[in-house]
């Protein structure tokens, strides 16, 4: 038997996308060529033109500049797809981020600033853009985000951040449950980890990195196209069924404790 994934005459939005190495965009590589009509939500004018190149080889997509945790650009955003796409099947939510500061001392020293604003941008915007999107999304939509390990245990320098992507995954689970009768999904990628500019920017992500490649049971870390690869598994109608849920894209990393010689 063979499967394929056709998602000709689908649309989807993906939210936070910086470049080539974002993992929004490794999600969309895998919807475009699927054959799905892409929109992107990106947030600052100074990736406009990156943008443009990366998407102009693919009719159809269209990007619009905002910022998530602003509700009239939120609105703005989602006014767009209505009007590029009437109806939407698919929404993609990769944006994180927190303040510097909260992830280079103790995780005992976080301000209500901080706090505020890593859990607003990192996982509050999933429950907004879920909201704006409701009236657009068709029977069967499906909504994926993207989450960290850290939620789960102690990373060193995660701090509020893992706070933040438990908030995620629990938000996750609680918007299942509202749109469950609809059967649109919600459901959450756990991702090892990618050498991306928001990892870039956490303290000490190159020696997570190695030690990820070397402790995970593949002896590797992940790649963005695998993370892709499930992303399209859940957006598809091959995730029926699969709602509320964490799920890891990790080469075996969070499975291990150590790993035998390393
Ligand atoms: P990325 O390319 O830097 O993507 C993060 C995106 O979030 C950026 O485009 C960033 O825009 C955007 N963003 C931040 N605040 C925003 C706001 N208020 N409004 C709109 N967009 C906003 O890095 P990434 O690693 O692909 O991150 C995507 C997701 O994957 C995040 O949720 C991250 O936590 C998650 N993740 C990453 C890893 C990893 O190791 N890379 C592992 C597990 C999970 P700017 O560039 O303008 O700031």
């Amino acid at each position: 038997m063979s499967v394929s994934i056709d998602l000709t005459g689908k649309t989807a939005l993906v939210m936070g996308v910086t470049n080539s190495r974002s993992l929004g965009w490794a999600i969309a590589e895998q919807l475009l060529k699927a054959g799905a009509r892409v929109g992107f939500l990106y947030q600052s004018e100074r990736l406009r033109a990156d943008l443009e190149k990366l998407t102009a080889p693919h009719p159809g997509t269209w990007i619009q500049e905002g910022d998530a945790t602003n509700e009239a650009q939120l609105a703005a955003l989602f006014e767009r797809a209505k009007t590029e796409f009437g109806t939407l099947d698919m929404l993609v939510h990769s944006i994180a981020f927190a303040p510097r500061g909260a992830m280079e001392g103790r995780f005992l020293d976080t301000t209500p600033e901080d706090w505020n604003t890593a859990l607003s941008v990192s996982a509050y915007t999933l429950v907004s853009a879920a909201r704006h999107a409701e009236p657009l999304l068709n029977p069967g939509a499906s909504i994926v985000s993207l989450t960290y390990h850290a939620s789960q245990q102690v990373v060193p320098k995660y701090n509020v951040m893992g706070v933040a992507k438990a908030a995620l995954e629990a938000a996750t689970r609680y918007l299942a449950a509202d749109f469950g009768e609809r059967e649109i999904r919600v459901n959450t990628i756990s991702a090892g980890p990618m050498r991306t500019v928001a990892a870039r920017s956490i303290p000490g992500f190159g020696t997570l990195y190695d030690k990820g490649a070397r402790n995970s049971a593949f002896g590797r870390n992940a790649t963005s196209e695998e993370v892709g690869k499930l992303a399209l598994f859940l957006l598809s109608d091959l995730g029926s069924g699969v709602t509320g849920q964490t799920m890891y894209v990790d080469a075996g990393l969070s499975i291990m404790t150590v790993k035998e010689g390393t």
